[in-house]
């Protein structure tokens, strides 16, 4: 069959939802230092790599993982310290847990909400599921944007709407701040649907609502390791009662989370404390890079909880091209969001890496 009657056919059988979306876009890093993914910059210490590295050769790939990943589940329970009657789903990523999730409540004229910027997984998810989908476009202070949480907006919203299910990021990306304590519970006792805080960037925030889950019948805490060093194995968590997990394990894929990941993971967890020593340092340098960007002029950089900082500068685009040809990769937000106009996000690096991003900024300026 031909390539012309393939596009035919396909533009004719696949739904119009999926046809209108663009493929989550990933451009090539090959040969740059990649700061554009909240990806950890360090490797597993190497006495860890050699235990990993015996522990995979002697794995069972022949057979199909433990589908309830029950030794995985323990060394996260432990980790995390997850209450007793608290419960654990896995993912292979979060992203697939966020599509569990719309797929288990996206009954007809269903409403998810989430506010704006924030994560573009939500939105992009609710569209290619034909989920409903609103968003609240996060404060600005006399004209400039705080992205702190607008409460009222927030609540009126949820009163008209009466969605289903709210995603909010906690810390929140692409703008890096934690959103008030406060209004996140206000938000949960008033939504008659589902919270979902996503706490991709625990490791380096101040706060979490995993202690709190107990508190809250509609509350669930969704959490990846990617940002702490396992990007590559792909492992995501929801944390919550046990009766919500259960009618959502119905959805999930049997096997999503494979041999080698539950093993990996699983070693990588037993040693906990060196991943959270390395988010540690990571928190020291974004404190450092931090200073470093606020002491640029023509710098405007907005504080952050997770490990990237979020700025804006005239002319963002250039001066993303700029980083590009000098070899930093870094994530352009200009053209998304209107609210993202000339920002760039940046990942906290080494901090050989963060010195090469920084000279290499100072020269495009
Ligand atoms: C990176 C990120 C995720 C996705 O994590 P994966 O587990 O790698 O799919 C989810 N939510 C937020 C807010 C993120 O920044």
């Amino acid at each position: 069959m031909n390539s012309i009657s393939a596009s035919k056919f396909a533009g004719e059988l696949v739904r119009q939802e999926v046809l209108d979306l663009h493929a989550y876009h990933v451009p090539d890093s090959s040969g740059c230092i990649k700061l554009d993914a909240m990806e950890n910059p360090y490797q597993i210490p190497t006495e860890l790599r050699g235990e990993i590295a015996e522990a995979v050769a002697a794995a069972a790939i022949n057979r199909y993982p433990d589908p309830g990943a029950i030794s995985l589940k323990e060394k996260i329970r432990n980790a995390i310290g997850l209450h007793e009657g608290m419960d654990l789903l896995l993912g292979n990523g979060s992203d697939e847990l966020i599509q569990l999730l719309v797929l288990a409540l996206n009954k007809p004229g269903a409403t998810m909400l989430s506010v704006e910027p924030s994560f573009v997984m939500y939105k992009m998810i609710a569209s290619y599921t034909g989920m409903r989908y609103a968003g609240v476009p996060l404060a600005s202070n006399s004209g400039a944007a705080d992205f702190s949480l607008d409460l009222p907006a927030m609540l009126a919203s949820i009163q008209r709407e009466q969605p289903a299910l709210i995603f909010l990021a906690y810390p929140n990306n692409p703008t890096g701040n934690l959103f008030s304590s406060e209004a996140v519970a206000q938000i949960i006792a008033a939504t008659p649907g589902l919270v979902v805080l996503d706490e991709a960037y625990y490791a380096f925030a101040s706060d979490s609502f995993v202690p709190h889950l107990k508190r809250y019948a509609n509350l669930l805490v969704m959490r990846t390791f990617s940002k702490l060093g396992m990007a590559g194995l792909r492992l995501g968590f929801l944390a919550g009662s046990a009766e919500w997990l259960r009618e959502l394990e119905k959805l999930r894929l049997p096997y999503n989370v494979g041999v080698l990941t539950q093993l990996v993971a699983g070693k990588l967890l037993a040693h906990h404390e060196v991943l959270l020593q390395q988010a540690e340092r990571i928190k020291r340098d974004r404190a450092k890079l931090y200073q470093q960007l606020t002491g640029i002029s023509a710098l405007d950089v907005y504080s952050s909880e997770a490990n990237f900082l979020l700025f804006r500068v005239a002319k963002a685009t250039e001066i993303f091209n700029g980083l590009k040809q000098r070899g930093v990769l870094i994530k352009n937000l200009d053209g998304g969001h209107p609210m993202l106009k000339d920002c760039l996000r940046v990942t906290v690096g080494t901090p050989e890496e963060n010195e090469q991003f920084i000279s290499a900024l100072k020269e495009c300026l």
